[in-house]
Parts: structure tokens; sequence; C-alpha cells
């Protein structure tokens, strides 16, 4: 989508701090970071949110947990770590590019508010 920030993230049209990429998934630094490890994990295709998931691009988000099993390794979360995908208004989804938040290096309260 040509409006969308986080596809405009992917395509190196807006700068971003990479974690780790692959032909299916792109990871950046989080600009407003709400743990030490925070990083934004999203498909490189456009889905808008967790509610437009189907089998024509499931395969995407599947791509996105190995990603995010090699980040982990890579970036050493031995301690654990926690994926949050916000979605929709009530779910405080700001970007409408799916992502998955991945936050790291402190506890993370449970349940969160
Ligand atoms: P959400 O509220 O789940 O839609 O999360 C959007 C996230 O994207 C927030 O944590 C923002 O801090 C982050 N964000 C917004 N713009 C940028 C940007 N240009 N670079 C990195 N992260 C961003
Ligand atoms: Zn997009």
């Amino acid at each position: 989508m040509s409006d969308c920030l986080f596809c405009k993230i992917a395509a190196g049209e807006v700068p971003s701090t990479k974690v780790y990429e692959d032909e299916y998934v792109y990871a950046f630094n989080d600009i407003d970071p709400k743990a030490p490890f925070h990083v934004i994990v999203i498909p490189k295709k456009h889905i808008g949110s967790a509610d437009e998931i189907d089998s024509s691009n499931s395969a995407e988000i599947a791509h996105v947990f190995e990603a995010i099993a090699k980040i982990a390794k890579q970036e050493k979360l031995e301690n654990g770590y926690r994926v949050v995908n916000n979605c929709g208004e009530d779910g405080g989804q700001t970007v409408h590019h799916i992502h998955f938040h991945l936050l790291a290096r402190r506890n993370l309260a449970w349940p969160p508010g």
C-alpha cells in the first residue's frame, strides 16, 4: 500500500533501525520503546490487521513467527520475551499494517493493562 508507514519502512523509504530481515519479514526498533528491548516485526506484504488474516495470507504470519524465534536467538533473549499484537481500536492499534511487538529485558506484567 502506497500510503502505509510500515510498507514504507519495509521498502527502506522511511528510515528505521533494522534488527532482522529476510525475504518475507522486516524487524526494526520501536521508535517509542516500552521495554529495554522493543522490536516491531512485520510481514513485508501489507496485511491491515489480525482481523484480515485468512487462508490467502496466513503463510506471511507463519514467516513472522519463524523470524521471531530467529530474532530471539540472534539477540540472546534467553530470559524470555512477550509477543503482542494490537488489533483495532479497542486493541490499541495505531498503525494499520499488521505488526507484532517483541518485548524483552524486563519483567513484563501480566495481565497487561
Ligand atoms: P500499535 O499501537 O500496536 O499500532 O503500535 C505501533 C507502534 O509503532 C508503536 O509502538 C510506535 O511507537 C511504533 N512506531 C510508529 N512509528 C514508528 C516509526 N517511524 N519507527 C519505528 N516505530 C514506530
Ligand atoms: Zn503496509
